[in-house]
Protein backbone atom coordinates (compact mmCIF):
# COMPACT_ATOMS: atom_id res chain seq x y z
CA UNK A 1 0.00 0.00 0.00
CA UNK A 2 2.72 2.59 0.98
CA UNK A 3 4.91 1.17 -2.02
CA UNK A 4 1.77 1.98 -4.15
CA UNK A 5 0.98 5.60 -2.69
CA UNK A 6 4.87 6.32 -3.45
CA UNK A 7 4.88 5.66 -6.58
CA UNK A 8 1.36 7.72 -7.14
CA UNK A 9 3.36 10.59 -5.69
CA UNK A 10 6.20 10.20 -7.64
CA UNK A 11 4.41 10.09 -11.22
CA UNK A 12 2.85 13.22 -10.23
CA UNK A 13 5.51 14.77 -9.16
CA UNK A 14 7.12 13.46 -12.45
CA UNK A 15 3.83 14.85 -14.43
CA UNK A 16 3.75 18.19 -12.59
CA UNK A 17 7.65 18.88 -13.65
CA UNK A 18 6.86 17.77 -17.16
CA UNK A 19 3.65 20.08 -17.57
CA UNK A 20 5.83 23.77 -17.63
CA UNK A 21 8.42 21.95 -19.63
CA UNK A 22 5.71 21.13 -22.50
CA UNK A 23 3.81 24.14 -22.49
CA UNK A 24 7.25 26.60 -22.64
CA UNK A 25 8.52 24.00 -25.69
CA UNK A 26 5.45 24.55 -27.55
CA UNK A 27 4.68 27.70 -26.89
CA UNK A 28 5.06 29.67 -30.14
CA UNK A 29 6.42 33.08 -30.31
CA UNK A 30 4.10 35.72 -30.64
CA UNK A 31 4.90 37.55 -34.11
CA UNK A 32 2.40 39.53 -35.93
CA UNK A 33 2.20 42.55 -38.29
CA UNK A 34 2.03 46.04 -35.67
CA UNK A 35 4.75 47.57 -33.06
CA UNK A 36 7.67 45.26 -31.32
CA UNK A 37 6.50 42.13 -33.25
CA UNK A 38 6.34 43.64 -36.93
CA UNK A 39 7.73 42.61 -39.82
CA UNK A 40 10.98 44.62 -39.58
CA UNK A 41 11.39 42.94 -36.01
CA UNK A 42 10.65 39.30 -36.46
CA UNK A 43 14.25 38.34 -37.23
CA UNK A 44 15.10 39.26 -33.75
CA UNK A 45 12.09 37.96 -32.00
CA UNK A 46 13.72 34.00 -32.04
CA UNK A 47 16.90 31.96 -33.11
CA UNK A 48 14.34 30.11 -35.40
CA UNK A 49 13.62 33.49 -37.27
CA UNK A 50 16.56 34.57 -38.02
CA UNK A 51 16.45 34.56 -41.82
CA UNK A 52 13.54 36.81 -41.45
CA UNK A 53 16.29 39.56 -40.80
CA UNK A 54 19.36 38.21 -42.24
CA UNK A 55 17.83 35.78 -45.47
CA UNK A 56 19.35 36.96 -48.93
CA UNK A 57 16.39 35.27 -50.65
CA UNK A 58 13.18 36.29 -49.16
CA UNK A 59 9.90 36.36 -50.05
CA UNK A 60 7.55 39.12 -51.42
CA UNK A 61 9.53 40.94 -53.71
CA UNK A 62 8.34 43.14 -56.33
CA UNK A 63 8.14 42.10 -60.12
CA UNK A 64 9.10 44.49 -62.17
CA UNK A 65 7.56 45.27 -65.51
CA UNK A 66 10.83 43.79 -67.24
CA UNK A 67 10.73 40.54 -65.38
CA UNK A 68 10.47 37.31 -67.48
CA UNK A 69 7.50 35.77 -68.02
CA UNK A 70 6.39 31.84 -68.08
CA UNK A 71 3.96 31.33 -70.98
CA UNK A 72 0.40 30.07 -69.60
CA UNK A 73 1.24 26.35 -68.59
CA UNK A 74 1.30 26.17 -64.54
CA UNK A 75 0.81 22.17 -63.96
CA UNK A 76 -2.05 21.98 -61.38
CA UNK A 77 -4.14 18.86 -60.94
CA UNK A 78 -6.72 20.16 -57.98
CA UNK A 79 -9.56 17.74 -56.81
CA UNK A 80 -12.88 18.77 -54.82
CA UNK A 81 -12.24 19.31 -50.92
CA UNK A 82 -14.60 19.72 -48.57
CA UNK A 83 -14.27 23.34 -46.93
CA UNK A 84 -11.93 23.35 -43.41
CA UNK A 85 -11.31 26.73 -42.26
CA UNK A 86 -9.95 28.56 -39.56
CA UNK A 87 -9.01 32.13 -38.85
CA UNK A 88 -5.69 31.69 -37.34
CA UNK A 89 -4.68 34.51 -35.75
CA UNK A 90 -2.26 35.62 -39.07
CA UNK A 91 -4.99 34.97 -41.84
CA UNK A 92 -8.28 32.89 -43.13
CA UNK A 93 -6.68 29.49 -44.09
CA UNK A 94 -8.39 26.39 -45.93
CA UNK A 95 -6.82 23.34 -44.97
CA UNK A 96 -7.27 20.72 -48.07
CA UNK A 97 -7.93 17.26 -48.43
CA UNK A 98 -5.50 15.17 -50.15
CA UNK A 99 -4.97 14.67 -53.96
CA UNK A 100 -4.69 17.97 -55.64
CA UNK A 101 -1.43 18.50 -56.83
CA UNK A 102 0.99 20.73 -58.18
CA UNK A 103 3.80 19.73 -61.23
CA UNK A 104 7.24 22.12 -60.82
CA UNK A 105 10.69 20.46 -62.62
CA UNK A 106 8.85 16.71 -62.62
CA UNK A 107 8.11 16.56 -59.34
CA UNK A 108 4.89 16.68 -57.49
CA UNK A 109 3.97 18.86 -54.72
CA UNK A 110 0.54 17.97 -53.10
CA UNK A 111 -1.38 21.02 -51.74
CA UNK A 112 -1.29 21.57 -48.56
CA UNK A 113 -3.48 24.78 -47.97
CA UNK A 114 -4.41 28.17 -48.99
CA UNK A 115 -4.93 31.49 -47.06
CA UNK A 116 -5.32 35.21 -48.24
CA UNK A 117 -3.45 38.93 -47.55
CA UNK A 118 -4.61 42.57 -47.48
CA UNK A 119 -2.85 44.18 -49.51
CA UNK A 120 -1.29 42.00 -51.48
CA UNK A 121 2.36 40.64 -50.65
CA UNK A 122 3.85 40.85 -54.22
CA UNK A 123 3.90 43.70 -55.89
CA UNK A 124 3.47 44.67 -59.67
CA UNK A 125 5.90 47.16 -61.29
CA UNK A 126 5.42 48.64 -57.83
CA UNK A 127 1.81 48.52 -57.23
CA UNK A 128 0.54 45.98 -54.72
CA UNK A 129 -3.17 44.94 -55.35
CA UNK A 130 -6.36 44.76 -53.00
CA UNK A 131 -5.06 41.11 -51.98
CA UNK A 132 -3.26 38.22 -52.69
CA UNK A 133 -3.91 34.43 -52.41
CA UNK A 134 -1.29 32.05 -51.37
CA UNK A 135 -1.30 28.11 -52.25
CA UNK A 136 0.92 26.33 -49.96
CA UNK A 137 2.31 22.86 -51.53
CA UNK A 138 4.73 20.57 -50.18
CA UNK A 139 7.04 17.73 -51.90
CA UNK A 140 7.28 14.79 -49.73
CA UNK A 141 11.02 15.80 -48.77
CA UNK A 142 9.43 18.82 -47.44
CA UNK A 143 10.21 21.05 -50.26
CA UNK A 144 7.92 24.20 -50.66
CA UNK A 145 6.22 25.43 -53.52
CA UNK A 146 3.64 28.51 -53.31
CA UNK A 147 1.51 29.88 -56.15
CA UNK A 148 0.78 33.31 -55.52
CA UNK A 149 -2.59 35.14 -56.99
CA UNK A 150 -2.94 38.56 -56.98
CA UNK A 151 -6.61 39.90 -56.18
CA UNK A 152 -7.89 43.35 -57.07
CA UNK A 153 -11.19 45.03 -56.79
CA UNK A 154 -13.67 44.62 -59.79
CA UNK A 155 -16.33 42.11 -60.64
CA UNK A 156 -17.77 40.11 -57.92
CA UNK A 157 -16.35 36.37 -57.97
CA UNK A 158 -18.89 33.73 -57.42
CA UNK A 159 -15.64 31.35 -56.84
CA UNK A 160 -14.30 32.78 -53.69
CA UNK A 161 -17.78 33.17 -52.30
CA UNK A 162 -18.01 29.74 -50.00
CA UNK A 163 -14.54 31.05 -48.96
CA UNK A 164 -15.40 34.68 -47.99
CA UNK A 165 -18.92 33.89 -46.34
CA UNK A 166 -17.80 31.07 -44.33
CA UNK A 167 -14.55 32.72 -42.66
CA UNK A 168 -14.63 32.60 -38.80
CA UNK A 169 -14.98 36.03 -37.32
CA UNK A 170 -12.45 34.64 -34.22
CA UNK A 171 -9.16 33.22 -34.04
CA UNK A 172 -9.66 29.08 -33.10
CA UNK A 173 -9.83 25.70 -34.32
CA UNK A 174 -10.35 24.72 -38.04
CA UNK A 175 -13.70 24.17 -38.42
CA UNK A 176 -15.68 21.89 -41.16
CA UNK A 177 -17.99 23.77 -43.36
CA UNK A 178 -21.13 20.93 -43.85
CA UNK A 179 -22.24 20.32 -47.32
CA UNK A 180 -19.30 23.06 -48.89
CA UNK A 181 -16.76 21.66 -51.20
CA UNK A 182 -14.72 23.50 -53.41
CA UNK A 183 -11.90 23.54 -55.58
CA UNK A 184 -8.58 25.32 -55.96
CA UNK A 185 -8.33 25.51 -59.60
CA UNK A 186 -11.70 27.96 -59.70
CA UNK A 187 -9.40 30.51 -57.75
CA UNK A 188 -7.26 30.76 -60.60
CA UNK A 189 -7.16 33.26 -63.61
CA UNK A 190 -8.35 31.98 -66.88
CA UNK A 191 -5.04 32.61 -68.16
CA UNK A 192 -2.00 31.01 -66.30
CA UNK A 193 1.03 32.61 -67.59
CA UNK A 194 3.78 32.91 -64.30
CA UNK A 195 6.47 34.55 -62.83
CA UNK A 196 8.96 31.77 -61.02
CA UNK A 197 11.75 32.84 -58.43
CA UNK A 198 13.35 31.28 -55.87
CA UNK A 199 11.97 32.73 -52.28
CA UNK A 200 10.83 32.11 -48.64
CA UNK A 201 7.97 31.88 -46.79
CA UNK A 202 6.64 35.34 -45.97
CA UNK A 203 6.00 34.57 -42.51
CA UNK A 204 8.22 33.37 -39.65
CA UNK A 205 10.31 31.53 -39.30
CA UNK A 206 10.86 32.97 -43.49
CA UNK A 207 11.96 29.32 -44.36
CA UNK A 208 14.22 29.47 -47.61
CA UNK A 209 14.59 27.60 -51.02
CA UNK A 210 10.90 28.71 -51.76
CA UNK A 211 10.12 27.78 -55.20
CA UNK A 212 7.37 30.85 -55.91
CA UNK A 213 5.08 30.71 -59.02
CA UNK A 214 3.20 34.07 -59.23
CA UNK A 215 0.54 33.66 -61.54
CA UNK A 216 0.52 37.48 -64.41
CA UNK A 217 -3.40 37.52 -64.83
CA UNK A 218 -5.02 39.31 -61.21
CA UNK A 219 -8.52 37.94 -60.54
CA UNK A 220 -10.97 40.08 -59.53
CA UNK A 221 -13.23 40.66 -56.46
CA UNK A 222 -15.74 42.74 -55.59
CA UNK A 223 -15.30 46.21 -53.05
CA UNK A 224 -17.28 44.25 -50.81
CA UNK A 225 -15.76 40.34 -50.77
CA UNK A 226 -12.44 42.14 -50.47
CA UNK A 227 -14.21 44.12 -47.64
CA UNK A 228 -15.63 40.87 -45.80
CA UNK A 229 -11.96 39.75 -45.55
CA UNK A 230 -10.40 43.74 -44.65
CA UNK A 231 -12.79 43.49 -41.95
CA UNK A 232 -10.42 40.81 -40.28
CA UNK A 233 -7.34 41.29 -41.48
CA UNK A 234 -6.52 44.72 -43.41
CA UNK A 235 -2.29 44.60 -43.33
CA UNK A 236 -1.72 41.01 -43.02
CA UNK A 237 1.20 41.54 -45.11
CA UNK A 238 4.96 41.54 -45.67
CA UNK A 239 6.45 44.38 -47.08
CA UNK A 240 8.58 43.41 -50.31
CA UNK A 241 12.25 42.43 -49.71
CA UNK A 242 15.56 42.95 -51.93
CA UNK A 243 16.25 40.90 -54.61
CA UNK A 244 20.05 40.59 -53.66
CA UNK A 245 20.86 39.89 -57.33
CA UNK A 246 17.43 37.00 -57.83
CA UNK A 247 16.20 37.16 -61.27
CA UNK A 248 12.88 35.62 -62.76
CA UNK A 249 13.22 32.33 -64.24
CA UNK A 250 11.53 30.32 -66.82
CA UNK A 251 10.43 27.61 -66.16
CA UNK A 252 13.69 24.89 -66.70
CA UNK A 253 10.87 22.15 -67.63
CA UNK A 254 9.99 24.12 -70.84
CA UNK A 255 13.19 24.94 -71.78
CA UNK A 256 14.53 21.05 -71.52
CA UNK A 257 11.27 19.94 -73.38
CA UNK A 258 12.30 22.43 -76.01
CA UNK A 259 16.17 21.66 -76.56
CA UNK A 260 15.22 17.52 -76.17
CA UNK A 261 12.82 18.04 -79.23
CA UNK A 262 15.28 19.72 -81.01
CA UNK A 263 18.07 17.10 -80.44
CA UNK A 264 15.62 14.62 -81.30
CA UNK A 265 14.90 17.05 -84.47
CA UNK A 266 18.87 16.85 -84.91
CA UNK A 267 19.06 13.40 -84.95
CA UNK A 268 15.95 12.57 -87.03
CA UNK A 269 17.87 15.43 -89.66
CA UNK A 270 21.25 13.31 -89.33
CA UNK A 271 19.41 10.01 -90.27
CA UNK A 272 18.01 10.96 -93.17
CA UNK A 273 21.38 12.63 -94.08
CA UNK A 274 23.40 9.73 -93.66
CA UNK A 275 20.49 6.96 -95.19
CA UNK A 276 20.43 9.18 -98.32
CA UNK A 277 24.31 9.54 -98.25
CA UNK A 278 24.66 5.34 -97.93
CA UNK A 279 22.10 4.63 -100.65
CA UNK A 280 23.98 7.21 -102.69
CA UNK A 281 27.18 5.32 -102.28
CA UNK A 282 26.04 1.94 -102.90
CA UNK A 283 24.06 3.19 -106.35
CA UNK A 284 27.28 4.60 -107.67
CA UNK A 285 29.37 1.19 -106.77
CA UNK A 286 26.51 -0.90 -108.12
CA UNK A 287 26.38 1.90 -111.34
CA UNK A 288 30.11 1.20 -111.56
CA UNK A 289 30.15 -2.50 -111.11
CA UNK A 290 27.37 -2.55 -114.09
ZN1 LIG B 1 0.98 33.79 -47.50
Amino acid sequence: MLAKSRAVIALTVLLLCLTPATVLASDPVHWGYDGEVAPEHWGELSPDFSACGEGKQQSPVDIPATAAVNPPGLRVDYRDSALHIVNNGHTIQVNVDPGSTLQVDGATYPLAQFHLHALSEHTLNGAHTEMELHLVHKDATGRIAVVGVMLEAGAHSAAYEPLLAHMPAEEGEPETIAGISLNAADLLPAQRGYYRYDGSLTTPPCTEGVTWLVLSEPVELSASQVAAFERLYDHNYRPVQPLYGRTFLVTPAQTGRRSSGLLIAGAIVLCVAAATLLWALSRRRRTRRE
